[in-house]
């Protein structure tokens, strides 16, 4: 008699999901068994998971189809996983088997049994007496943390005053931590502490440290090494993200699943990781985006780490010196001046007593006009190249112009598939849409009416860095050698390893004057850049998102962060560390707060603005999205689907205020049409029990006449931008 193993597997995107598929099998299979399983005519990866409540029975007749095999040599993933699995899968409206399969390294999803036999097989005796790399790979299963080889050492760096009171606090409460320190207050070292901390108390424990862009791992991997290494073997520390290979990414998720990895560093997949020993979660820069993923999944990292750390008895520190307005909210006193749920930590000060850079602004209104830099920014940049330092130019568009134009008939390089213009890009002469992809060569002349005179409209980097080439190609750095321009965005770094080599020639001092995109903003640790400028960022407070401004002063406070970090630099050569903005609106309140670097002000502001209007943090939202090939029948499915709830008299119907459907700001992607549906509560329990009731309604709409030529629908939960 099989036994009946229920198991989560990644189901196609079409059929209906939330169920977990029943399998035969000759063993009872623990939870957790990581299985593969025939489906169709393909064999999947599935992961056993616990029987479901109310078991549907089976329709008579139906033969269970039998379980192909368990993956050998892994321990099942733990309950803590699967509880972490099953939370996201409600939470943010997708299936269990979804989010199980593709937290799991791609590769053992591709690999075969064999495959993965041979992967993990103990070393044979005879190789074992060598040291190699291959054998440390291969290591068997057991949870044999590695040992400190020798009595752990303080570090040789004395915390600062701030640094010391908040590592106490941090050792003493349970969290979870909001640590609100500026950009060079050391916030770094506190996480090496209470990570070292953790380790120390336990000898299996293990600590999970997010960052929110790729390419700010390998300098924390170098810091994190250099420090735990010496005590827990390089093994120790391991990396997760997607710019690994899948045979490494496979590896480190080998090492955090058997308990060989003491740290994982990796990016917002990282949440996802099988650390059975997890005693700390650290997110730094925990207001970033990246944090919230934007395709399949829509999950927060940083507020599912929260959720984790509570469910695993795991400490959770959030870092920031910017927190988003989450968290700032969550760490202040609540209306009835009870504490909030996250306890705040604050370190003001900057290490080396390095002040933090004077706010300059340039009113682009009393500057020539069509400057694309004002006379006094390109002076300030100037004597800073001839003196030796550096600067970092900030403009958040890539090209070299955000359109083409024709000034005798109006047209414009729209992108024939989206609503969106195609960027022209001079190095290549092309037009790029930055939406679909769609590229063309530049016309030699208008292609609607002949003109020969098309001119580019607004700026891009690739426009500042000819524009700073050709203003400073006769200053001279006091070596002699003349003044060096470089860029680093997407298209400067699309190589495998350009962006650390560009990365790499800013530290060294190779480049006198950074251009580059929001990319080189953040965390970056350059010790001679003494001069910051963003040129054109008021786009972003004339947006329609509310959370625009949000955004703009956090950029902008992590920017002004990259200059003077060394105060002992700045002095030694007599400079000082300055953040340039040119605006046409040098009043606004967002600027006059980040020139007060005063991100407590304007926190308090936004917060009683969204208070007042009813926004998030003081409201719960969703989004439906529908995509189709009219906006008629994307916004048919989304009304037919309120419909539906009402129709159905669904639960929770109430407490949801839905929106009607609109199209999305850019409407048309690669000729599709998009709208969008917004729903918003006041309880956050509400809203997701109502979206739980009404996900089979979508589902089985999307099945019906007209809605099966939806392209696709979604639901995010959390918006980041409406
Ligand atoms: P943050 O993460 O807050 O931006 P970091 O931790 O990177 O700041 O610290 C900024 C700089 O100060 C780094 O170069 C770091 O090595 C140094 N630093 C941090 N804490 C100390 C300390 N207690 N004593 C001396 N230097 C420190
Ligand atoms: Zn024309
Ligand atoms: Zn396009």
């Amino acid at each position: 008699m099989p036994h009946i193993a229920h198991i989560a597997v990644q189901t196609p995107a079409h059929s209906a999901v939330g169920e977990l598929l029943s399998y035969a099998s000759e063993e009872v299979l623990p939870p957790g068994t990581l299985v593969r399983v025939p489906l169709g005519r393909r064999e999947l990866l599935g992961v056993v998971w616990e029987p479901p409540a109310a078991p549907a029975p089976l329709p008579e007749g139906l033969e269970l189809r039998s379980v192909a095999c368990v993956l050998p040599g892994l321990a099942p993933l733990d309950a803590g996983w699967r509880r972490l699995v099953a939370f996201a899968a409600h939470y943010y409206q997708r299936s269990v088997g979804e989010i199980a399969v593709t937290a799991l390294p791609p590769q053992l999803r591709d690999m075969t049994a064999e495959q993965l036999a041979r992967r993990l097989a103990p070393p044979k005796p005879a190789r074992k007496s060598r040291k190699s790399k291959a054998e440390t790979e291969t290591e068997p299963q057991a949870c044999e943390p590695v040992r400190p080889q020798q009595p752990a050492a303080i570090p040789s760096i004395a915390l600062s005053a701030e640094q010391a009171s908040v590592f106490a606090q941090i050792e003493q409460s349970p969290g979870p931590f909001l640590l609100y320190g500026s950009t060079g207050s050391g916030k770094t070292e506190v996480y090496l502490r209470a990570v070292q901390a953790v380790l120390e108390a336990n000898p299996q424990a293990q600590a999970l440290v997010m960052v929110p862009e790729i390419n700010l791992t390998p300098q924390l991997e170098e810091r994190f090494t250099a420090r735990f290494a010496p005590l827990y073997g390089a093994e120790a520390v391991v990396s997760m993200h997607s710019g690994m290979t899948n045979p490494q990414r496979l590896k480190s998720w080998l090492a955090g699943h058997t308990g060989r990895a003491r740290i994982v560093l990796g990016t917002r997949m990282a949440i996802f990781a099988s650390l059975p020993r997890l005693a700390l979660i650290v997110v730094d820069e925990e207001h970033d985006a990246s944090y919230k993923q934007q395709e399949g999944a829509r999950y927060s990292a940083r507020d599912l780490a929260v959720w984790r750390g509570r469910d695993a008895g795991a400490k959770v520190i959030l870092g920031s010196a910017t927190p988003s307005l989450e968290s700032w909210h969550a760490s202040s006193p609540t209306a009835q001046g009870g504490p909030g749920r996250y306890l705040r930590l604050a370190m003001p000060g900057r290490i080396g007593a390095a002040a933090l850079p004077r706010v300059r602004l340039v009113d682009m209104t009393q500057q020539p006009r069509k400057a694309v830099f004002s006379p006094p920014l390109l002076e300030a940049i100037t004597a800073r190249v001839q003196r030796g330092e550096q600067s970092l130019v900030l403009l958040n568009r890539r090209g070299f112009a955000p359109v083409l134009f024709c000034a005798d008939c109006g047209w414009k390089s729209d992108c024939p598939h989206c609503s969106a213009h195609q960027v022209f890009h001079k190095g290549d002469r092309t037009l790029r849409c930055h939406h679909c992809g769609f590229t063309q060569r530049v016309p030699f002349a208008c292609p609607s009416c002949g003109n020969p005179d098309i001119l580019p409209l607004g700026k891009g980097t690739e426009q500042l860095e000819e524009e700073l080439e050709r203003v400073l190609r006769n200053v001279q750095r006091p070596d002699g050698n003349p003044a060096r321009v470089a860029r680093i965005d997407a298209d400067t770094t699309r190589a495998k390893g350009a962006l650390q080599e560009q990365l790499a020639a800013m530290h060294a001092g190779d480049i006198d004057v950074l251009v580059g995109t929001q990319m080189v903003a953040k965390g970056h640790d350059f010790r001679r850049i003494t001069l910051v400028a963003a040129v054109q960022p008021d786009s972003a407070l004339y947006s329609s998102d509310y959370r625009a401004p949000e955004r703009l002063f956090c950029l902008l406070m992590q920017a002004a962060g990259r200059a003077g970090r060394d105060a002992g630099y700045v002095a030694a050569q007599g400079s000082r560390a300055e953040m340039w903005i040119q605006t046409h609106d040098p009043a606004n309140p967002v600027y006059a707060a980040l020139q007060k670097h005063d991100y407590e002000a304007f926190a308090a502001r936004q917060l009683q603005e969204r208070q007042d209007a009813g926004m998030p943090p003081y409201a719960f939202q969703a989004i439906v999205r529908a995509d189709a090939r009219t906006q008629e029948a994307a916004q048919a499915f989304l009304n037919a689907a309120t419909q539906a709830a009402r129709d159905a008299q669904l639960p929770w119907l109430d407490e949801v205020f839905i929106y009607p459907p609109i199209p999305m700001a850019v409407q048309r992607v690669a000729n599709v049409e998009r709208a969008q549906m917004l729903l918003e509560a006041t309880s956050r329990g509400a809203l997701l029990r109502f979206l739980n009731h009404w996900q089979p309604w979508l589902h089985w709409l999307r099945g019906q006449g007209e809605h099966r030529t939806i392209v696709r629908w979604l639901v995010d939960v959390d918006p980041l931008s409406i």
